[in-house]
C-alpha cells in the first residue's frame, strides 16, 4: 500500500475513534472497536497517542453488570483546545472563549451600533474584545486554536468573503484575513444561522440527527440545514434563506425590497414596524411611541394587548406555512427554532403549530418534530466556536474530492 493511503487510513482512523469517544461521553476501547470496525490493536495503539497528546484521559468507573469491577473508559480531555467564538449583530458584538465541550470560560458583549461602519473599524473592535476576552480566561493568545465568526448576511464560508452584510461596509480586504493577520490565529467567518445550526449539531437538539433544520428569529430570520450529517451551504456556500420566501403574494414590504417575504411578518424589526404601523393608523395607543421596543411590544401583547396579539398570531400562522413547506421539501428529523424571538412564546408558537398542522400532509408531518430552544446570549458565541471545532476535527475524507 503506498505511504500516502497508509497515512490517510491512519488519520481516518484516528477521526472516527476521537469522534466516537466524543459523542459517548466515556467508553471504553472494546466499545470503540465494536463501534468503528477498527481492530482493538490500533485501537490501541491510536488512543495510546492521543492520551500523549493530551487530547483524551482514561477514567474509571465502577460499572456495575460487572458486580461493580471498575472498568477504564476513555473521555475527551475538554480543556485540549480553547477557541473564541465572536458574533456580530447589529447592536452589540459578542464573544465568548469556550473549550472542547462548549464550557464557557469567559464572555463579553460590547454594545455598539456596528451599522454602515468600515471593517477596519469593526476589526479593531473584534481584536482588542478577543484580547480581552482571552485574558479574563487566563489563557494566552497562542493557547487559543481558532476564532469562529458568526455574522448576518451572505457570507462565503469557504473563500471567508463576505458578498454582503447590513452590519459593515465592504473593505479592501475580507474581515476574516484582517483578524487572522492581527492576532496570528486561525480564523473562520460563516453566516449566523449556520454557526447555531453547527452548535445545535456539536452540542444541542441536533446531536446525533442526521437531518435536520435550524430557524433562528432575531432581527431578520435565518436558517441552518443539515442533511446526512452534513451542513447543506449551497452552490456558492451562502447557505438558505428562508427568510425571503414569499408566502403571500404583494403581502407587507419586507426590507429586502420584495413583498410578502416570511421575515416581513414574523422578524423582530417586522413586529416592531407593524405595531408602529398599527399606532399610526390609531389602532392603540402607547405614551412614547419613540421608544418602543420589541421586548415592549412582547411583553404588552403578552399582558393581552389585543392588537400586538392579533400581529404575533399572524406572524404564527405565516410562520407556520414556512415551516410546513420546509417539511414538505426536506422531510427533516426534527425542526429546531431558537434565536431571541422564541421570547413572545405561546402567543407565536400555538398559532404557528395549528398552521404547521393545518397545512402539512400527515405522513411527512408525522416524523417532523418541532423544538423551541429557549435562546441564551451566549448561544451564538458558543455556535461560532463550533465552527472552528468543526474545522478542527473535520473529517479526513471531507479533504477528498473525487477524481470522476
Ligand atoms: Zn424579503
Amino acid at each position: 500500500m503506498a505511504v500516502a493511503n497508509r497515512e490517510l487510513i491512519r488519520e481516518i482512523n484516528q477521526f472516527s475513534i476521537l469522534n466516537t469517544i466524543r459523542t459517548s461521553n466515556a467508553i471504553s476501547r472494546v466499545e470503540i472497536a465494536r463501534i468503528t470496525g477498527i481492530s482493538r490493536a490500533s485501537v490501541t495503539g491510536i488512543t495510546a497517542r492521543l492520551i500523549s497528546e493530551n487530547l483524551i484521559f482514561e477514567k474509571e468507573i465502577q460499572d456495575s453488570s460487572l458486580r461493580g469491577r471498575r472498568r477504564v473508559m476513555l473521555a475527551l480531555n475538554p480543556d485540549a483546545v480553547y477557541v473564541v467564538g465572536v458574533k456580530i449583530s447589529a447592536f452589540k458584538v459578542s464573544f465568548a472563549v469556550t473549550n472542547m465541550e462548549a464550557g464557557i470560560l469567559s464572555s463579553l458583549a460590547i454594545p455598539i451600533q456596528t451599522g454602515k461602519r468600515p471593517v477596519e473599524y469593526i476589526a479593531n473592535l473584534i481584536e482588542d474584545g478577543i484580547r480581552h476576552c482571552v485574558e479574563e480566561a487566563q489563557l494566552q493568545l497562542k493557547q487559543i486554536s481558532g476564532i469562529g465568526i458568526g455574522i448576518p448576511g451572505f457570507i462565503d464560508s469557504r473563500s471567508g468573503i463576505c458578498h454582503w452584510t447590513p452590519l459593515y461596509q465592504k473593505g479592501e480586504i475580507p474581515l476574516r484575513d484582517l483578524i487572522q493577520e492581527r492576532l496570528k490565529i486561525s480564523t473562520y467567518i460563516e453566516n449566523d444561522a449556520n454557526t447555531i445550526t453547527l452548535g445545535e449539531q456539536w452540542f444541542g437538539q441536533g446531536k446525533g440527527i442526521d437531518n435536520f433544520i435550524v430557524v433562528t428569529i432575531e432581527h431578520g430570520i435565518g436558517m441552518g440545514i443539515v442533511i446526512n450529517s452534513q451542513m447543506y451551504r449551497g452552490v456558492k456556500s451562502i447557505g438558505a434563506e428562508c427568510g425571503h420566501m414569499v408566502l403571500i403574494p404583494e403581502g407587507t414590504l419586507c426590507r429586502c425590497g420584495k413583498k410578502g417575504c416570511l421575515e416581513a411578518y414574523v422578524s423582530d424589526v417586522s413586529i416592531l414596524e407593524l405595531a408602529r404601523q398599527a399606532h399610526a393608523d390609531q389602532k392603540w395607543h402607547a405614551d412614547n411611541i419613540e421608544q418602543l421596543t420589541i421586548e415592549k411590544v412582547t411583553a404588552l401583547a403578552q399582558k393581552g394587548q389585543p392588537v400586538l396579539r392579533s400581529i404575533f398570531k399572524k406572524a404564527g400562522e405565516i410562520l407556520g406555512i414556512g415551516l410546513s413547506n420546509l417539511i414538505h421539501i426536506f422531510n427533516p428529523e426534527r425542526i429546531i427554532i431558537t434565536g431571541e424571538g422564541v421570547r413572545a412564546g405561546d402567543m407565536l408558537f400555538v398559532p404557528m403549530r395549528e398552521a404547521v398542522n393545518r397545512h402539512s400532509h400527515h405522513e411527512m408531518l408525522s416524523s417532523a418534530k418541532i423544538l423551541i430552544q429557549k435562546w441564551d446570549d451566549t448561544d451564538w458565541a458558543r455556535g461560532a466556536a463550533s465552527l472552528v471545532l468543526q474545522e478542527l476535527y473535520k473529517s479526513p475524507l471531507n479533504r477528498i474530492k473525487p477524481t470522476i
